[in-house]
């Protein structure tokens, strides 16, 4: 006889939120603000390990309860719980933009994200599954740097092997690559003063790695090549 495991209730409030945050409205770290100002709309937000609920005064309590469970819900489908998340899902949109815009949409990545800083790359993609990391070295760069980097990655998808001629093609596409790649040169002396052949820089003095000519982006392409 096989045992069944029991299924994940999604609603159950016993179910213990992988993030730390409230899943039931009678968790005493729900701070309910009620508003005379408010009509009909009700909203919430992440503040610390507190979900403030913005909502009209007046209502009846079982339609408050209702209504706090339906925004922890949209809150957790949302992926805005947290900065990382929400910025995950805002890359994954970014990178659908940018393949449409510059790949015809060939790239579809199947999940894009922030990974903590890397020592030495910006970026790194499997092409096998789809998955493109983006360093959280990058979180403050200009959006024309950020655009590079991911349609540097959305071209790995496409261009399989690296950094060939095709590849560079492609990716110039758009239209400020050079202008982002000198941005991250003088970005990975700022980040890594004195690191010859940083990420970014091209013909840098450690130009030829065992992952190409160095060029663009310093990424990490696993292409299953090797
Ligand atoms: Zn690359």
């Amino acid at each position: 006889m096989v045992a069944v495991p029991p299924t994940p209730a999604i609603d159950d409030p016993a179910t213990p939120d992988p993030l730390g945050l409230p899943t039931s409205p009678d968790d005493p770290r729900i701070d309910v603000r009620r508003s005379r100002r408010r009509k009909r709309t009700v909203s919430a937000r992440i503040e610390g390990d507190t979900v403030v609920v913005l909502m009209p005064a007046g209502l009846p309590r079982s339609q408050e309860r209702r209504l706090i469970s339906d925004m922890l819900g949209k809150l957790a489908r949302s992926g805005r719980r947290r900065g990382t998340r929400a910025s995950d899902a805002e890359l994954m949109q970014r990178a659908k933009g940018l393949s449409r815009e510059w790949l015809d949409g060939r790239a579809v990545p199947t999940s894009v994200r922030w990974v903590p800083a890397m020592t030495t790359r910006w970026a790194s993609c499997t092409q096998a599954s789809g998955e493109i990391r983006i360093s959280e070295a990058l979180r403050d760069v200009p959006p024309y740097v950020l655009d590079y980097v991911v349609l540097h990655e959305l071209a790995h998808l496409v261009v399989p092997g690296g950094h060939p001629p095709e590849f560079w093609r492609v990716v110039r596409r758009f239209p400020r690559t050079e202008r982002a790649m000198g941005y991250l040169e003088a970005y990975s002396r700022v980040l890594r003063p004195g690191a010859p052949g940083a990420p970014g820089a091209p013909g840098g003095e450690s130009g030829e790695g065992p992952e190409g000519p160095g060029e663009g982006v310093g990424d990490l392409i696993d292409d299953g090549t090797a």
